[in-house]
């Protein structure tokens, strides 16, 4: 699977404040090094409103249908993402568990082989991409772009990077919380950390 952070707000942290202080009308506080401080004041004060000017965009290639379809759950992100009706599925790649030894992967791959065969059966008999679909696995590979603002990657954070979720999603999200931890780290700094200390 590849993350790649595409786009994100110039100054995430310095937007975040601007918004917070126009709320308490405390544009006089405003420093060279205040935005960390208050968006800490924020989060702690539960007034994450702020957090929502603030974007990033990720383009996620080589995840599962499995993963996407939890993500896309995610109702305040924007998402596009590779059609299976638009585009043929002929020689759709697979994610395979990681839970799956040796001798389980060459199995699961010959499992995928006969869909991809059941795929092109029933495409040259005729069916558009949109009915021979129905045979695909949720082990196909997909592409999505998406986009939310920090305090909705916050909430999906906080539920994705648990150990109780899924292993695809928490992987997919434990990237991106280190991305955009990287350029907003008072934004994402206390995500971070209990991950940290679950490992
Ligand atoms: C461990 C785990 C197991 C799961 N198992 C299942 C399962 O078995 N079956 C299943 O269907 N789903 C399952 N889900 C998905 C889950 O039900 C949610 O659909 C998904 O996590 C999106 O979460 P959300 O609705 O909080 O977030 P988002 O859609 O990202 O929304 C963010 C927040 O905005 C608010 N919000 C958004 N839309 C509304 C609305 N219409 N009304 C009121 N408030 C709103 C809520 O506060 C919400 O938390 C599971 C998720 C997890 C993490």
């Amino acid at each position: 699977m590849q993350i790649e952070l595409i786009a994100i707000t110039p100054e995430p942290e310095r937007v975040i404040e601007v918004a917070a202080r126009t709320c308490y009308q405390s544009q006089d506080h405003q420093q060279e090094d205040s935005a960390g401080i208050l968006i800490g004041k924020l989060l702690a004060m539960g007034h994450e409103t702020p957090l929502e000017h603030a974007y990033a965009t990720f383009r996620i290639a080589g995840c599962s249908r499995a993963m996407s379809h939890q993500l896309v759950r995610h109702r305040l992100t924007s998402v596009c993402q590779k059609s299976q009706r638009y585009v043929s599925e002929q020689d759709f790649e697979t994610v395979t568990p990681p839970s799956l030894d040796e001798a389980d992967r060459d199995e699961f791959a010959d499992d995928m082989a006969t869909i991809r065969r059941m795929y092109g059966k029933w495409k040259a008999r005729g069916l558009r991409n949109e009915d021979a679909r129905f045979v695909l696995p949720n082990a196909c590979a997909t592409e999505l772009v998406i986009s939310a603002n920090f305090r909705e990657f916050r909430h999906i954070f906080a539920m994705r990077c648990s150990r109780h979720a899924q292993w695809e999603i928490r992987a997919a999200c434990v990237d991106m919380l280190q991305q955009l931890h990287a350029h907003a780290p008072a934004v994402f700094g206390d995500l971070l950390a209990d991950l940290n200390a679950q490992a």
